[in-house]
């Protein structure tokens, strides 16, 4: 799939590259990177996103050159990057373009004309990173460090299941084009809001537990209170996960419209990919999301109840083993 890819990539000029609403640092990281690998092999390429460059990653190479944008700019082909359906890019008029769709969610889907979707990575990055190979660019510091920053990110770290030899071998091929490993963590992990602090007080103060589970939650009058953007939501769910008996995590985040915005994190041991598929949303095994109708007592008794049959599911299959 790799070389078709290569193929219909050769064969146009203008690209968008894209990814998800409320990109995460694996998306933005490898749409940069795609962007400019695009570039160096001579075509014209915008880099769009729904939601803009969230500002953790606003250090990154050439995301002073991505755009927010409502509407998908004229070209002959987007190339979506971890992204598993046109409807969660959130660009209009998408669905008359010609489509190519890289991505490493087992839940991914074959939405584009071109579907290269491979789930035994653990970032995209890793993807982009094969396909520069294979045109023959040069990974040079500044591509390196958008795809580090995306693996380091996607694998939480270094630390999520799944990581491995092969991760490590990436990893290092990038340090040794020049990403910066301290200063791409500085980025990521230093760079937080006022606001964001403040929202984790907030939700950390209203823990709430039930065996191995637990789970935390924000309102819309915090987020204004605090002057919070979405955004400063990201990973506050990892700080309810980091309890020492807690096998799997819920971040609950009431939207605008009443809705709530469910991100998902195991240690391992519960598969939450199933859980947010079941509400129709997705991704991995350990780290998920989905939405769902409030008020939030509803949407926490439906996901708990839930995630309280997987758990036990994967209590008895252990038991069996
Ligand atoms: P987060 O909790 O950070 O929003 O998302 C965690 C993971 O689940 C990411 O890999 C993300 O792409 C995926 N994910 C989150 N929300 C959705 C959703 O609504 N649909 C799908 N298919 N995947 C999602």
């Amino acid at each position: 799939m790799l070389d078709r890819v290569l193929q219909e990539i050769r064969a146009r000029q203008r690209f968008v590259v894209t990814s998800h609403a409320r990109p995460d640092g694996d998306g933005i990281g490898s749409a940069l990177a795609f962007g400019q690998i695009l570039r160096v092999m001579g075509k014209e390429a915008d880099v769009v996103m729904h939601d803009g460059v969230p500002r953790i990653y606003q250090n990154l190479p050439f995301a002073e050159r991505a755009m927010q944008a409502d509407l998908v700019p004229a070209n002959d082909a987007v190339v979506m990057l971890e992204c598993d359906s046109v409807r969660r890019a959130g660009l209009e008029g998408l669905e008359s373009c010609f489509l190519i769709n890289i991505d490493h969610h087992a839940s991914g889907r074959n939405f584009a004309h071109i579907n290269w979707i491979d789930s035994s990575v653990m970032a995209t990055a890793e993807l982009v990173y094969r396909f520069a190979r294979r045109a023959c660019v040069p990974v040079d510091r500044d591509i390196a460090t958008c795809l580090y920053t995306a693996l380091m990110t996607d694998t939480g770290s270094f630390m999520f299941e799944g990581t491995n030899e092969h991760t490590f071998t990436v990893a290092r091929e990038l340090v040794l084009a020049g990403a910066d490993p301290a200063v791409c963590a500085r980025h990521i992990y230093f760079g937080h809001s006022t606001a964001k602090m403040q929202l984790l007080g907030a939700a950390l103060s209203n823990l709430h537990r039930d065996g191995p589970l637990a789970w935390i939650s924000v309102t819309q009058e915090q987020m204004q209170r605090f002057d919070a953007r979405e955004e400063d939501c990201e990973g506050l769910v990892n700080y309810a996960l980091s309890i020492g008996d807690v096998q799997v995590a819920i971040f609950f985040r009431e939207l605008p419209d009443s809705r709530y915005r469910v991100s998902l994190r195991s240690k391992g041991e519960v598969n939450v990919s199933t859980v947010a598929e079941h509400f129709g949303g997705g991704g991995h095994k350990c780290a998920s999301g989905c939405s769902l109708d409030g008020p939030l007592q509803i949407a926490v008794s439906r996901v708990v109840e839930r995630l309280r049959s997987e758990t036990t599911a994967s209590n008895a299959n252990r038991a069996t083993d």
